[in-house]
């Protein structure tokens, strides 16, 4: 990997590549996406058959910054729709009495 230029990059609390520089992970950022363009490209295909990171966002457990292939809408959902046992879920749903 000598010579290559690589945007530098730390290792977060969560055992990712991390960046603590909203710059730099824009940096990283664009260099994933047409380094995915490219691979799509030799695959023959641009229709979606190899996830394209497409945004910047905080990490949950450490303090850098990582890239994701999900949507602002896919990151949404999921983050809302909680993690439930079955008894919780019975009590949110008002199943059971708290
Ligand atoms: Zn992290």
């Amino acid at each position: 990997m000598a010579g290559k230029k690589v945007v530098a990059f730390e290792r977060c609390a969560c055992g990712k590549r991390g960046w603590a520089d909203e710059r730099d992970a824009d940096k990283a950022l664009g260099r994933a996406q047409s380094k995915r363009r490219r691979q799509m490209d030799s695959i023959g295909s641009r229709r979606g058959v190899v996830k394209v990171e497409s945004r910047v966002y905080p990490c949950e457990v450490g303090d850098l910054l990582h890239l994701t292939s999900e949507s602002r809408r896919e990151y949404n959902d999921r983050v809302v729709v909680p993690t439930l046992t079955w008894e919780q879920w019975q009590i949110n749903e008002g199943k059971v009495a708290a």
